[in-house]
């Protein structure tokens, strides 16, 4: 009998816990650990931050998931890794703490012989003075963050409507923060409801960014097809902006958050300041902030994660100026190096480098999105690190079948503009490969056949669709394996 140990029940970690336990016979154990009650569906989030969704649409219960499927599940939060057992056991254990119930804050040790780890972005507004849902700012980067945002949302709404003008501040809210994407959607989500309700003339909306153009979007922006034409994605991103009425910073840090005032440093070494009556910054992310020991109890966390907490994996992290990029150097089976049965997978492994140009301040101050890693890949990369394991498990090999490197790996992101099923409207944007490779494709980046993006009614209901058929798949209803990721 094995044991398959999954930290984390996000987009990663639930898709390798439901692979596994499809593959795995009956006799071997799959167990997750995860702090929150619910799976969410976190592209979703930017609804319920507009009030167009519930919190109950966007996310489930796990336990009554787990227990149909027949996957163990404890709902804490893990500590530390023992990867070689301790001085009382041989058996590679992870330390996990309880947060609810009569077990809440006691600690267990759960023994592995396969490790996943899958804890996805930690929010960091700590690294941001003032920034965050308890200071001054919102969120949607959780369903509980978006459901605030929407009720501060609401009162600015209201002020419009009652004659008072407002300035409304969307974007991230760190020099190195990442997941652009999302607060893109929202800012034109906003102008969407802004425009629904005839008070373009109450709202500055704005967007401030770290990125050094617009449409970086932390992947050193893209070349796409549009209607036939080649088009950078910052031209793609600035009319989509122009129409929909909204200003733009870019190559701003934001270094901290005041009621109703943000700071930021630009790239040219300014320090400014810009008031608000609403703003949703991104943080930046760190990795879950687990330990590590070894046998004789001394802390190896610096061997199996990188500064920020995220896990190394099997990229290649020597440091390289920005010229010496390779897209090689991106990892595709997420084994640690060290480990044979420890693997990271989504927001939890750490990549090698940014994908975006590093970029430094007149003051030092480095200024730059790091890489997003979106839904599709967390997904893609859960799945195939679920299916090398069950081949080990099931054959012994020690293949690394399966891989799924973001430099060979297309995605597909669909920005929703709006709702409604006759007036939404989403910006729909491929790109293949997500990290660009110059060597494979030097004029462009990228494949331009399968590198594309276009705006229209048909996006928003592929963005729809994708809500409630990745939320099926996720509750693992019949036939849940034949929809992608
Ligand atoms: C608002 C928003 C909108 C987005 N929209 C899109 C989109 O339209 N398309 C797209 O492709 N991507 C989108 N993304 C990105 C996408 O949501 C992420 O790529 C994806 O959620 C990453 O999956 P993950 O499993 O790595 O992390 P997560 O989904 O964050 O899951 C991490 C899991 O680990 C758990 N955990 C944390 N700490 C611990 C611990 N110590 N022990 C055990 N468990 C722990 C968490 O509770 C959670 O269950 C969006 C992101 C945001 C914030």
């Amino acid at each position: 009998m094995a044991k398959v140990l999954i930290l984390g029940a996000g987009i990663s970690g639930h898709t390798a816990a439901l692979i596994a336990r499809r593959k795995l016979g009956k006799n071997h154990v799959v167990e997750v650990i995860s702090p929150n009650s619910n799976y969410q569906w976190v592209p979703s989030n930017i609804w319920v931050g507009m009030g167009l969704m519930t919190p109950d649409q966007v996310k489930f219960e796990l336990a009554p998931v787990y227990k149909r499927a027949g996957i163990g599940y404890k709902q804490a939060m893990a500590i530390s890794l023992h990867p070689d057992g301790d001085q009382t056991t041989d058996r590679a254990y992870v330390k996990i703490r309880y947060v609810v119930g009569e077990l809440k804050d006691k600690e267990e040790n759960v023994e592995y012989d396969y490790l996943i780890n899958a804890t996805g972005p930690k929010l960091n507004f700590a690294a941001t003075e003032g920034l965050g849902p308890e200071k001054y700012s919102d969120s949607v980067c959780t369903y509980q963050h978006a459901t605030h945002a929407w009720e501060n949302l609401q009162k600015c709404f209201k002020k419009m409507e009652a004659g008072e003008k407002q300035k409304i501040l969307i974007g991230t809210g760190h020099p190195l923060a990442t997941c652009q994407g999302a607060a893109f959607e929202y800012s034109l989500n906003i102008a969407f409801e802004i425009n629904k309700r005839k008070l373009n003339h109450m709202a500055e909306l704005t967007w401030i960014s770290n990125e050094y153009e617009l449409g970086d979007f932390g992947m050193g922006g893209a070349y796409v097809k549009r209607g036939g034409y080649i088009t950078p994605t910052k031209i793609f991103a600035e009319s989509i902006f122009k129409e929909y009425n909204i200003n733009w910073i870019v190559g701003a840090g934001v270094n901290k958050v005041e009621k109703g005032i943000v700071h930021y440093e630009t790239l040219d070494g300014e320090f400014h300041s810009k008031e608000f009556d609403f703003a949703m910054l991104i943080p930046s992310f760190a990795g879950a902030g687990m330990k590590a020991y070894n046998k004789q109890d001394e802390d190896i966390t610096s061997d199996l994660f990188v500064p920020n907490g995220m896990m190394k994996v099997d990229a290649d992290y020597t440091p390289k100026a920005y010229e010496e990029w390779d897209a090689a150097d991106w990892p595709s089976n997420y084994k640690s190096p060290l480990y044979d049965n420890v693997y990271a997978a989504g927001i939890a492994f750490a990549p090698p480098h940014p994908m975006s140009k590093p970029m430094k301040s007149k003051n030092g101050t480095q200024i730059n999105p790091t890489p997003p890693r979106t839904g599709m890949p967390s997904g893609v990369i859960g799945r195939i690190v679920a299916e090398n394991i069950v081949e080990k498990i099931k054959t012994g090999t020690k293949e690394h079948r399966h891989i799924a490197s973001m430099s060979k790996m297309g995605a597909a992101c669909i920005v929703s503009a709006g709702y409604g099923i006759r007036h939404g409207q989403a910006a729909v944007m491929t790109v293949y490969p997500i990290v660009p490779d110059w060597k494979k494709y030097p004029k462009w980046g990228r494949d331009i056949d399968y590198t594309v993006g276009e705006i229209g009614l048909a996006g928003h209901w592929m963005k729809l669709f994708m809500h409630y058929m990745f939320l099926y798949k996720a509750k693992a209803l019949p036939l849940w394996w034949v929809i992608p990721e």
